[in-house]
């Protein structure tokens, strides 16, 4: 049945992942940039800035990691919904 294979995937439990979003604050030594400005993401020291780190998933598929400011993640209107602190 050519069918057989549709029906297994559409029966199987196996949860599709989602992209989502997650808060933390910018460790030392970081240097990565922000999906959003382009703009890199520093460590200050005194200042415990925020960022955005989100997992992004396309049709359940791993996409990668997208970076932004906390700001700029906000200013984009949370594409990937509100982050999660961690
Ligand atoms: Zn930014």
């Amino acid at each position: 049945m050519p069918t057989a294979m549709a029906t297994r995937e559409m029966t199987s439990d196996r949860k599709v992942q989602h992209s989502r979003a997650a808060c933390r604050l910018i460790q030392p030594g970081s240097w990565v940039r922000c999906v959003h400005c382009d703009d890199t993401i520093k460590f200050v020291a005194r200042l415990r800035h925020k960022q955005v780190v989100a997992n992004v998933y396309q049709a359940g598929q791993w996409q990668g990691i997208e970076h932004f400011h906390e700001r700029c993640y906000a200013e984009s209107c949370s594409p990937y919904g509100d982050p999660t602190d961690y």
